[in-house]
């Protein structure tokens, strides 16, 4: 599945489909391996593209413009998984793409990653489907509320999704979902989420990242906290559970895996994401190789680096628009986060991904803190993100 062995070395040129922050990332760690980037986005000047050696402007649909970008790279790889799946079987031809297409076909789709889930035996929550123009009563009251409404394609940071908490919440979702295809899992009282970055080498070496503990507020990442605060045989299983995938999958590259951790200690997988993981930038300060540089080495043939932490716990904080919104009333249109904050401490570390407008909601940087415990660093990092704004 993964065919043969490629080793490209610092000198050759990596394809990046999508130009976001983690391209811009990846881009970044490949350019200090001495590598050549080359950045394929639909929209002009993105992120990655400020970074990278060259940024081609084109739909993921236009196969003539994916062909001519693949037999410009050695190798061709993806930052995030909305990408048409169906245009990258052509360019596999072409070029090695890694992961698979396979791997993302199978992630991208609500449906296709439960199944695969269930029939490869992961634990997950129980889950209905419901096709295009289905029955969504009938899935609903399958699973039982209270339960969580997801549309299978184009899902992320709970975009597409509704919460059914009873029998009153129905007709919400029946109006909203209405004949889309969606996924119905149970709703999950969990004790925290935890998720794990895994890599896999073109020689079948698997090393995962120290899990991090992600709160979220409003559906969006908020903080990372590493180590995750849970008990060893928690841990233990989250990160096996991220192993196995990897290599059931035959993951080539690094993939996050996202796991509810139930009241009763058991892990449950949420979701799956082949590609570097917001949960898992805390790396670039805290770990010998970051999961950018992991993901150059996976794709090209190269040996995985060392996963071990350098630092006694760290925090990631997530920096939204909102952190430039003014004063209700102000009269302005935006402020400047008081970066200050940040610069002064010596335990802080800020990334900006160079996007020029910060709207609600969207990643426009983020911060870590180190400390000599998790409790510590994540004390830190709410007083200083409540300082920022
Ligand atoms: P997702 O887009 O599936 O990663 O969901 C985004 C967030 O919504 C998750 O990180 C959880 O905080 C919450 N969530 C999603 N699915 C469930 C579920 N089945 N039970 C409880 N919370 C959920």
């Amino acid at each position: 599945m993964s065919g043969p062995p490629k080793i490209i070395l610092p000198g050759g040129t990596v394809g990046v489909l999508g130009g976001g922050q983690l391209g811009r990332m990846l881009a970044q760690a490949a350019t200090r391996l001495g590598y050549r980037v080359h950045v394929y986005e639909p929209q002009p000047n993105c992120p990655a593209g400020a970074v990278a050696h060259r940024e081609v402007n084109a739909p993921y649909e236009d196969l003539a413009a994916l062909t001519v970008f693949a037999r410009e790279c050695a190798v061709v790889t993806y930052e995030f998984e909305n990408v048409p799946a169906a245009p990258l079987q052509a360019i596999e031809s072409l070029t090695q793409l890694r992961p698979h297409w396979s791997v993302l076909e199978t992630t991208q789709n609500r449906s296709r990653e439960k199944r695969w889930l269930r029939d490869h035996q992961f634990p997950h929550a129980r889950f209905a489907e419901v096709a295009a123009g289905g029955d969504l009563a009938a899935g609903i009251s399958e699973v039982g509320a209270p339960c969580v409404v997801k549309t299978a394609d184009f899902g992320y940071d709970g975009k597409g999704q509704l919460k059914v908490m009873s029998a009153a919440d129905v007709p919400a979702a029946l109006a909203r979902f209405a004949g889309q295809p969606v996924v119905i899992e149970q709703f999950v009282d969990f004790a925290c989420e935890v998720s794990a970055v895994v890599a896999r080498s073109q020689t079948a070496a698997v090393r995962v990242f120290p899990l991090a503990e992600n709160i979220h507020t409003n559906h969006i990442l908020d903080f990372s906290i590493v180590p995750a605060r849970v008990p060893a045989d928690v841990r233990a299983q989250a990160e096996k559970l991220a192993r196995l995938i990897a290599e059931r999958i035959d993951l080539v590259g690094v993939m996050g895996v996202e796991m509810f951790v139930t009241k009763a200690g058991e892990v449950l997988v949420n979701e799956l994401a082949p590609r570097t993981h917001n949960s898992g930038h805390y790396t670039i300060d805290a770990c010998m190789t970051s999961q950018f540089e992991q993901q150059v080495r996976a794709i090209c043939g190269l040996p995985l680096g060392a996963v071990t932490l350098n630092t006694p716990a760290i925090v990631m904080v997530n920096i939204l628009g909102d952190a430039w919104a003014p004063r209700p009333g102000s009269g302005q249109a935006s402020v400047t986060p008081n970066w200050d904050v940040l610069f002064a401490q010596p335990n802080v570390r800020l990334h900006l991904y160079g996007k020029a407008e910060p709207r609600p909601g969207r990643k426009m940087g983020h911060f870590t803190v180190t400390a000599r415990d998790a409790d510590m660093a994540l004390e830190f990092a709410e007083k200083y993100k409540a300082r920022l704004a």
